[in-house]
């Protein structure tokens, strides 16, 4: 510890001018150069040496502060006590170290670390005060970003998912003293996905940032509007009564202006449109009320909003709740159902112009401990949601190929063709191409036989990434079907990027022939278009010998529908082909 008089520092810039000094004083007049700033005071305070590092730090020559008091820096953004604080410290414990904010030369602030010690004579007098400064605003600045970062969605500079958790719960705790009314509104913008694939996430981002602003402006101060991520927007209100009704309307109110918001046209890069959005709403006054819960209830909502159709606004009700908890007991079931081995496939045959079976479609169904056998529809849409159907799927694809390497060592069967249905999250894993070719190749199955059903929807949410793995894919063989073909609203500019072997008339089309004149244009149309494109076109649903001979006289190539066959256990399905054959 420097306890003497110390003697005169060398002078900035004068190398070597510490020749002849103790040790002890070479060490303190390097230090004195520093990366640190330093100030030297005497005893009553008043500034005897700097060095430049305090000048780079503070703007302040030696000669504009030496004889002077260190005071000429405050911001006066610290208040008095906080002085009288840090000399009582000095005093007493003869140190204080702390972080400030001062005011540089130039006017602008700037944030200190301050470190100052107390040097006294023998007789505990205090000959100086030594002070160590460093600039450290870019450090807080950064910190202060981080933390920023963690409440806030980056692109839109909203609160994120765990800031309106957080508000959420002081909201629910305010509002159990208060009695009054909250709402927590769930916004999922409409066709967003569309804008994102046509015109690029660049200006799909461009879209959500002015999205926000909007809405941002649309509500008061004190409403919280939060990004959950992707178009997902969600709102806390607070402040709605005491009167359940009233605090409904109000609701519904805020629920339309924040849609009027998004309704009107904007302009972006020459371009002019507007987003409809589809809203789901819980009203909660704090009695009981959870936060994991009110955000599944906004949930719930608003996948009832959106399956509406676009612009659907829905409140949650006590029956969804009910929805709810079925839907979390069927969660839980699934989840258990593959490992006990409740799935199988059932078998449905696919039929060419001449009646004969060429092939099948696998189709999935559950053997539920009880409630017996379960179509898709019962467990497919949760599967999606939850992403169970990542391993569903996959175990789907393995049992299909364990099928055709099996079929191919039959005579009867050797010439069949399997398909398969691929659900979206299942073909967007980064490793789908692999998984499928590792599953023919464990299986020692033929890709020829292979065929696997995709949706437009599917198809075109990442047209790119569509593109490339389908053409990997039928490099190898295996055949692509578009399934479900005229459900979706796609441009056929777009469908005709794609690589694809075959279409599926949906059969919604199929069960309205030949008595409805739209079903039949559509139909004909979807046959002219699939030739012209070189494909096969696949009828499914055929129940009837009418939808049977008027699709066969249109040039239709494969059937497929109960009037054929049933999906059936592959036991069965194997013994009508030997009927057949027989
Ligand atoms: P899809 O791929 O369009 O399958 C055809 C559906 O139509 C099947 O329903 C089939 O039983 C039914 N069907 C066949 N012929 C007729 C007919 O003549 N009339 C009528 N009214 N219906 C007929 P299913 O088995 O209930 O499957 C429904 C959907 O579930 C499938 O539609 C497919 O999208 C999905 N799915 C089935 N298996 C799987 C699977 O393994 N993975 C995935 N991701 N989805 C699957
Ligand atoms: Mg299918
Ligand atoms: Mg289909």
């Amino acid at each position: 510890m420097l306890s003497r008089e110390p003697p005169a520092f060398p002078e900035p810039g004068l190398p070597g001018a510490t020749v002849g000094l103790g040790l002890e004083w070479q060490i303190a007049a390097a230090l004195f150069e520093s990366q640190l700033g330093i100030l030297v005071t005497d005893g009553q305070g008043v500034v005897q040496r700097v060095n430049r590092a305090f000048t780079r730090i503070t703007g302040y020559e030696p000669r504009d502060i030496v004889g002077r008091n260190p005071r000429m820096l405050r911001s006066g953004l610290q208040p008095p006590a906080f002085y009288t604080e840090m000399w009582r410290q000095l005093r007493e414990q003869g140190h204080w170290q702390g972080e400030l904010l001062n005011r540089h030369r130039d006017g602008s602030l700037y944030h200190e670390r301050l470190d100052v010690t107390a040097i006294r004579d023998a007789q505990g007098a205090v000959l100086h005060y030594v002070g160590t400064i460093s600039d450290i605003t870019r450090e807080k600045s950064a910190r202060a970003r981080i933390e920023h970062l963690r409440y806030h969605d980056p692109l839109t500079e909203l609160p994120n998912r765990s800031l309106l958790q957080d508000r959420l719960q002081h909201a629910l705790q305010a509002d159990s003293r208060s009695g009054e009314f909250g709402a927590l509104l769930l916004l999922d913008l409409d066709d967003f996905k569309n804008v994102n694939d046509s015109l690029g996430h660049a200006f799909g981002d461009r879209v959500l940032v002015q999205a926000a602003q909007r809405m941002r402006r649309a509500l008061r101060a004190e409403d919280t509007l939060a990004r959950f991520g992707g178009d997902t927007f969600a709102v806390l209100v607070e402040g709605l009564g005491r009167v359940p009704a009233q605090a409904a309307t109000l609701a519904a109110g805020i629920a339309a202006k924040l849609r009027h918001a998004l309704e009107q046209p904007f302009q972006l890069e020459a371009r002019t449109l507007s987003c409809g959005a589809s809203i789901g709403l819980t009203l909660f006054d704090g009695d009981s009320e959870q936060v994991d819960g009110l955000m599944r209830e906004a949930e719930l909502a608003m996948y009832r909003a959106k399956a509406q159709g676009p612009g659907g606004l829905c409140f949650f009700e006590q029956a969804m709740q009910v929805e709810l908890e079925a839907r979390n007991a069927l969660e839980a079931d699934l989840r258990a159902a593959l490992a006990a081995g409740e799935f199988l496939l059932y078998y449905q045959g696919q039929f060419d112009a001449r009646g004969r079976r060429i092939g099948a479609e696998a189709l999935l169904r559950w053997r539920h401990p009880s409630r017996g056998l379960l179509g898709p529809g019962c467990f497919i849409q949760l599967a999606e949601q939850t992403g169970l159907i990542e391993p569903l799927g996959q175990w789907v694809l393995e049992q299909a190929c364990d099928r055709l390497a099996a079929w191919a060592r039959e005579e009867a069967t050797r010439e069949l063709s399997l398909a398969v249905n691929v659900s979206a999250r299942q073909f967007r894993h980064a490793d789908f191409v692999q998984r499928v070719l590792q599953a023919l190749d464990a299986a020692g199955a033929d890709p020829r036989r292979l065929q696997l059903e995709i949706t437009e929807s599917l198809a075109l949410e990442n047209l790119q990434d569509t593109v490339r793995k389908l053409r990997e894919l039928r490099a190898c063989g295996v055949s692509v079907a578009l399934d479900d073909f005229g459900t979706g609203n796609s441009s056929l500019a777009y469908l005709a990027q794609l690589p694809l072997d075959q279409l599926k008339i949906d059969k919604s089309f199929v069960l309205e022939l030949p008595q409805d004149p739209t079903s039949v244009l559509i139909v004909q149309a979807v046959l002219a278009m699939g030739h012209g494109m070189g494909l096969q076109v696949v009828a499914e649903g055929v129940e009837t010998q009418a939808q049977y001979e008027h699709l066969s006289s249109l040039g239709c190539d494969v059937f497929q529908g109960y009037l054929f066959a049933r999906p059936v256990a592959q036991n069965d399905f194997l013994a009508a082909h030997a009927a057949r054959l027989a």
